[in-house]
């Protein structure tokens, strides 16, 4: 009887999970399921003395956040009277949601090459190294830095960002200080689950990649993201990879972007974090033949940045739980509970910047904001009915 109930067990936790194939179900284990279903209560407890391990689940929480392009009245509003520069009070409405997950990402937009190189704004973006630790500070934990904008100021200002956050321990990627550096892909783990992160851009704003240092920038070359995939496969459980890609301004993902999703799902990545276009663009899953499936978050807008027009202020903090089972000899990853939380980049007379969580706003932030709120939540939801905005 014991081993009865063990088995009915074990075959409700594999029916919870839609990537585990049929046949990893143990065939006597199935056959007894199937005479038993009607007479063992679901209630019943696993004993410890079972003759095989127990399955054990555990979960980590996965957020994202665009753009952090830092033109000129940001960067200005940021300066303190000592000469240096703080951001911390431009975070400090989303550093909630930012803490409470177990991983966040955020898209460093323009390098941090440091006062030293000269600050600079559009076209050719130079930033301070403070943003570096107002995103730290804020709870980011890892910073995606192949951009458009990541050539603007040359090799000088990669290394001296790189060196940057290197010195604060963030965790950056898609830019690299050697071809070793590249090759060295970055890992994060978070309650027993491991995950790779990628980042690749379309192109440079036509700024030529050094040809004897293509590391200093990860383009989108799909034989390369398939090597560095299958890399990230063998190190991790789950695979991260940020694209820098689509059109700005447009808000809904162009073929192009469908095109590269569906080939990086095939690939076996699990979530791709979309950036460039400025403005937000719906999340969607893509579903494998197996039954597991890829979260995309097609463009998450700017987070922070000086542009102008209600859509290029809205950015928000894209989610997704990671559930790992750990059964005898194997592991299945599964994603749900895909989230959203609406922000918009508020300043006044190109001054008092703040990110403030949607939900928070009032009409002397943004008059008729109500009406704007609902458009981006309906907006978020046009592939994924059942996104859920929590907020606080
Ligand atoms: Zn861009």
């Amino acid at each position: 009887m014991k081993k009865l109930v063990i088995l009915l067990t074990l075959s409700l936790l594999l029916g919870s999970c839609s990537t585990l194939p049929e046949a990893d179900i143990p065939i006597e284990a199935a056959k007894v399921v199937k005479a038993m279903e009607t007479d063992v209560p679901k209630e019943k407890t696993i004993p410890v003395d079972i003759a095989f391990e127990k399955p054990v689940a555990t979960s980590a929480k996965l957020v994202a956040v665009g753009d952090i392009l830092l033109h000129q009245p940001v960067y200005h509003d940021a300066a303190t009277a000592q000469g240096g520069y703080d951001f911390s009070s431009m975070f400090t409405k989303v550093q909630p949601y930012l803490e409470e997950a177990d991983i966040a990402v955020a898209n460093q937009e323009t390098m941090i090459g440091g006062a030293e190189l000269g600050l600079s704004s559009y076209p050719l973006f130079n930033s301070p190294y403070e943003i570096g630790d107002a995103l730290k500070e804020t709870g980011i934990d890892v910073v995606t830095i192949a951009n458009n904008h990541t050539l603007d100021k040359g090799e000088k200002a990669i290394v001296n960002a790189i060196t940057y956050w290197d010195s604060i321990g963030m965790t950056y990627t898609g830019a690299f200080k050697s071809e070793e550096d590249r090759d060295t892909i970055r890992t994060v783990i978070e309650n027993g689950i491991s995950f790779s992160f990628l980042s690749y851009s379309y192109g440079t704003n036509g700024l030529p990649v050094p040809e004897d240092k293509p590391y200093l920038i990860n383009l989108i070359d799909l034989s390369l993201i398939k090597q560095d995939v299958e890399a990230a496969k063998a190190l991790s459980d789950v695979v991260v990879v940020s694209m820098h890609w689509g059109i700005e301004y447009e808000s809904v993902p162009n073929q192009t972007q469908l095109d590269l999703a569906n080939e990086l799902s095939t690939m076996g990545v699990d979530i791709i974090i979309g950036h460039h276009p400025h403005v937000l663009q719906p999340m969607d899953w893509i579903e494998r033949a197996d039954g597991s499936r890829t979260f995309v978050m097609y463009s998450l807008g700017n987070f922070l940045s000086s542009q102008e027009g209600v859509e290029r202020l809205t950015g928000g903090i894209g989610g997704v739980e990671i559930t790992k089972t750990a059964y005898p000899g194997k592991s299945v990853i599964s994603l749900s509970n895909p989230s959203f939380v609406p922000t918009y980049g508020y300043y006044k007379n190109k001054s008092d910047f703040e990110i403030i969580p949607m939900v928070q706003l009032n009409d002397f932030h943004l008059p008729n904001y109500l009406t704007y709120y609902e458009s981006t939540q309906n907006h978020m939801m046009t592939f994924i009915k059942d996104l859920t905005f929590h907020e606080k």
